[in-house]
């Protein structure tokens, strides 16, 4: 049962694990890639064999630098690596390297905009550097396969405040995550290889209570919507013990897509004592004056403020400023359309929201079958009478099949719409003589006969003459002679 008519506020904070695009590891020259045969990129170092040395990637320090400038972080001029111990398989060292105590970035804030049209501020408590632990597969007869091309791969730790609301809010808040750190390059951001995921917190208090519930982690989210349906089931099931008396137990739980439910992972007799120590073998991050010019060389304009200026200056909804600029691939196309066509943004908008995406992915338009500019030849050939909006879907089609740009199919096709008022005259006084009957029905007071002679005067035009030019045409020639 969902928690929106019961008394009860949802507690939500979010740790986001997002790799960072580097050309290689974090603490050696193995390549940051994916989709390897299994432990083809591995080394001594990120197998964790005894005696080897770790080196920082200074890629990884800029890359996360450059999160924290967009995301108003305040940057620790030295921070500290740590170990974080725990026992798995596809941690062959036998701890994590992080950092802890000290982290590279503290605060800074991540500004929604919900679908309700609210805004709303949610603070990050800091962001830390670690390595990735290598992955598990649970094979037949029991054996678990390790792959260890994961391990030492390098991300950032974004951690927030626990102030959000509502799993729509979490949503919201990852969506312009996953969007800022695309935007900037630092990540490529694709959940289904993993390198964007995250572990939502969640409690639950009554209504105007201050002080925060008891909160289970929720782990193996790896979609927006894993995100959005684990934390209504997780928030209901707290609510359901809670007014049965009994109480949340404070632990780790893995989402069950499948099954749409959460399940106990480990029991408290498991409960970790990760041992933190500070890294002997890494010196303290001491941060070069060039490592903070690196981090805000060539910064993009981030999401939001790309979105509030097309609203301005298009006059596009917030909505589908929102839509065109959730990838930045996205919005260059948009904008370069805009740039060959400025006449008509909404239209423009229009037809990348409503007939590209449904056929090109947002991030594959740059490079489809549809140039920005060809977008934009159609929408000023629409605009300009050449083409009904039946004609230019054909015209589209044509360009999605590669046939070539608007101008070039309309020509070779022949679709040029017949805007010739007595071209368009001659069919419809044709039509109209050769139905005698119809004509007397429509006469008899039969209105919707109107409907019979429109269609029989596009079938003659080849569905080329202007629809608005017939119907005014009919309207005037089937009243001649009443
Ligand atoms: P840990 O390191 O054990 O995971 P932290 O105190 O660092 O614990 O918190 C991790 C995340 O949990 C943070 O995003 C924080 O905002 C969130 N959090 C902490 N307490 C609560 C709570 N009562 N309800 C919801 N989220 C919480
Ligand atoms: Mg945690
Ligand atoms: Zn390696």
């Amino acid at each position: 049962m969902s928690l929106d008519d019961r008394p009860w506020e949802t507690v939500i904070g979010l740790e986001v694990h997002c790799q960072l695009a580097t050309a290689e590891k974090l603490f050696c020259g193995c390549p940051n890639r994916f989709g390897q045969p299994p432990n083809r990129d591995t080394c001594p170092i990120c197998l964790g064999m005894p005696g080897v040395l770790p080196v920082l990637n200074p890629h990884a320090v800029r890359l996360a630098l450059r999160a924290g400038h967009a995301l108003g972080c305040v940057v620790q001029p030295r921070s500290i690596f740590a170990r974080k111990h725990y026992f798995y398989p596809d941690l062959p060292k036998g701890y994590q390297i992080t950092q802890y105590e000290q982290p590279i970035l503290l605060g800074g804030a991540v500004d929604l905009e919900l679908d309700d049209g609210r805004s709303a501020r949610i603070n990050l408590t800091r962001i830390h550097i670690e390595e990735d632990a290598g992955k598990s597969s649970h094979g037949e007869g029991g054996a678990t396969l390790v792959d260890l091309n994961r391990a030492g791969v390098p991300l950032i730790e974004i951690v927030s405040e626990p102030e959000m609301r509502s799993a729509d809010e979490a949503v919201a808040y990852l969506r312009a995550l996953h969007a800022i750190v695309r935007y900037l390059g630092v990540s490529d951001g694709n959940m289904e290889e993993g390198s964007f995921r995250c572990d939502a917190n969640v409690s639950i208090r009554r209504a105007g209570e201050t002080t925060l519930g008891t909160r289970t982690e929720l782990k193996n989210l790896n979609s927006f919507r894993g995100v959005q349906r684990s934390i209504e089931y997780e928030a209901g099931r707290h609510a359901d013990l809670l007014e049965h008396g009994r109480a949340i137990v404070q632990e780790t739980r893995l989402w069950d897509d499948a099954a749409g439910r959460t399940r106990a992972m480990r029991g408290k007799e498991e409960a970790h004592d990760y041992r933190y120590f500070p890294e002997p073998d890494l010196p303290a991050l001491v941060l070069t004056a060039a490592d903070e010019v690196a981090a805000t060389v060539d910064l993009p304009e981030l999401p939001a403020a790309r979105r509030a200026r097309l609203v301005a200056v298009t006059g596009l909804s917030a909505y589908d400023a929102a839509v065109l600029t959730a990838e930045r691939a996205l919005a260059d196309y948009f904008e370069a359309a805009v740039a060959a066509h400025p006449a008509n943004p909404k239209g423009i908008s229009n037809w990348v929201t409503s007939e590209l995406l449904a056929r090109v992915p947002a991030d594959a338009v740059a490079a489809g079958p549809v140039p920005p500019v060809a977008l934009a030849r159609l929408v000023g050939l629409i605009d300009d009478g050449t083409l009904s909006g039946r004609l230019a879907k054909e015209v589209f089609e044509a360009m999605l099949a590669g046939e070539g740009d608007p101008d070039a199919i309309v020509e070779a096709r022949g679709l040029r719409q017949v805007t010739d008022s007595d071209a368009i005259e001659v069919a419809c006084r044709a039509v109209i003589a050769g139905n005698p009957a119809q004509l007397a029905q429509f006469r008899g007071g039969k209105a919707q006969v109107k409907g019979f002679f429109v269609g029989q005067v596009m079938r003659a035009t080849g569905g080329k003459a202007n629809p608005g030019q017939v119907n005014a045409l009919l309207d005037r020639l089937l009243a001649e002679g009443e």
